[in-house]
């Protein structure tokens, strides 16, 4: 589907290509922008259009967040657009490595200076800088979508499970239960409860099983507050031992915990002796986890690299209610029993298209490609390169348009002659040289082309 714009620039219904091609072709429509393709129609303004309902989804993630739009046709729903949003990675490290140059930078040069690193305050609202980019970005692509399209309703995952749905946490029965959206919750609320690892030996990345911590032989019951996430093996090997006994005598579940205490300090060189402790006080953790109240329930971690994804949901869901548009909210646990029963792949715009109650049964053909974009961030400020012993070598203008053109512009290039002689369309490297490279997937392709040779096809601030 392509986007169309009334003559105004307000968004219409989306097109099929058949019919974006045939309209530029007979001239009735320009081509407005190239990624995601939008065309101006000449001759239509919007108050004279006929619009029908369109949903936006969103499914944000950690690294990726997955877009899908659903149009509520007359021939029933249809999923017109597919999109994935990659975040910018690494600004925590990034920080903290700023965060050092200028600790030692202060250390060299104020020695003598009082203290100030506690005379900060966070505003109300502060996010880590890391979940803020990520919701920025989100909403900056819901904002300009809205004006691409006519979006008449926001879905968006907001939980992991919904604690509603488990309001009582005395429910019970896994048995009964697998396959029906309630079962998906409890294994997602498991999920978070233990921190995705094995309650008694922290296997990550495995195929985790629910395990009752009091054995059913020994009169244990199916409520949620005996469930465990147990790795494969320790669930076999575990049996019907009590949570003791198997703790105390298992060597398997004592080796295998040994292992991933290894891996664990090979990840972070500065912990090994959180890490023998938290094995001595196994037990009582996996007794006071149990215990744990539905709300909050999340396992204390130790390093977990998943988190934010909360603040993020939330912030989110905020921010959306805001745009005035009706957003509707839909748990993880639901998006992945509906993405399962449409046999979806697991990709993150099927996540997307999957969110929520408002799902259709059965979707018309989805669309033949995924629109990608990610943050491609501000650029360098670095004014000036060492070399590797930190001499300043070269120096870069504060300029950051070059004969008219800015890193990141999409650009056409007809190369009359040379190596890289022929047609380009590429995003451009501006060099203030006037000698520019062309990059493709972040890799340079041609190199030394001249700006006389280049035309803007689409500025990098008109990207997504
Ligand atoms: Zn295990």
């Amino acid at each position: 589907m392509m986007f169309v714009l009334d003559q105004h620039q307000k968004p219409l219904m989306p097109c099929t290509e058949k019919r974006a091609r045939l309209l530029l072709e007979r001239g009735r429509a320009v081509v407005h922008r190239q990624f995601p393709f939008t065309i101006r129609l000449k001759d239509r303004t919007a108050d004279t259009s006929a619009f029908q309902d369109l949903r936006l989804k969103l499914d944000p993630g950690r690294k990726t967040t997955g877009v899908a739009m659903i149009l509520d046709s007359t021939k029933g729903p249809k999923a017109i657009f597919f999109g994935e949003i990659g975040h910018k990675p690494g600004i925590q490290s990034r920080l903290d490595d700023r965060r050092t140059h200028r600790r030692g930078c202060w250390h060299r040069h104020t020695r003598y200076r009082a203290a100030r690193f506690d005379n900060r305050q966070r505003r109300t609202g502060w996010l880590p800088p890391s979940v803020k980019a990520r919701v920025d970005q989100t909403l900056r692509a819901v904002a300009k979508f809205r004006k691409l399209a006519p979006i008449t309703d926001l879905s968006v995952e907001h939980v992991k499970f919904d604690t509603q749905k488990m309001q009582n946490p005395e429910i019970s029965g896994i048995e009964y239960q697998q396959g029906t959206l309630l079962g998906y919750e409890i294994r997602e609320y498991l999920l978070e409860k233990w921190d995705r690892r094995c309650a008694y030996c922290d296997a990550e990345d495995v195929e985790f099983q629910v395990e009752h911590v009091h054995p059913k032989d020994l009169g244990g019951s199916d409520r949620v507050s005996n469930l465990a996430l147990a790795c494969p093996a320790c669930n076999i090997s575990k049996n019907n031992q009590s949570l003791a006994e198997f703790l105390a005598r298992d060597a398997g579940r004592r080796r295998r915990a040994a292992q991933h205490a290894k891996a664990y300090a090979g990840k972070d060189p500065h912990k090994p002796k959180d890490r023998a402790c938290w094995e001595t006080s196994r037990l009582e953790r996996i007794q006071r986890q149990m215990k744990a109240p539905l709300k909050g329930a999340a396992a204390p971690t130790l390093g977990s690299p998943r988190r934010g994804m909360n603040a993020t949901r939330w912030r989110l869901d905020d921010q959306l209610q805001a745009t005035g548009l009706p957003v509707e909210g839909g748990s993880g646990a639901r998006t992945k029993m509906q993405r399962i029963a449409h046999t979806f792949p697991k990709e993150h715009y099927y996540d997307a298209l999957c969110v929520g109650a408002s799902t259709p049964e059965s979707f018309a053909a989805p669309p033949a490609y995924v629109q990608a974009w990610s943050a491609k961030g501000h650029g360098n400020r670095q004014m000036c390169g060492t070399h590797q012993y930190g001499f300043p070598i070269r120096h870069r203008s504060r300029r950051r348009q070059h004969f008219g053109f800015q890193t990141g512009d999409l650009v056409v290039a007809r190369v009359p002659h040379g190596k890289y002689a022929g047609g380009w369309t590429e995003r451009v490297s501006a060099r203030a040289s006037g000698s520019f490279d062309m990059t493709a997937g972040g890799q340079r392709v041609a190199q030394g082309i001249s700006y006389r040779h280049c035309l803007i096809l689409q500025p990098r601030w008109m990207a997504l």
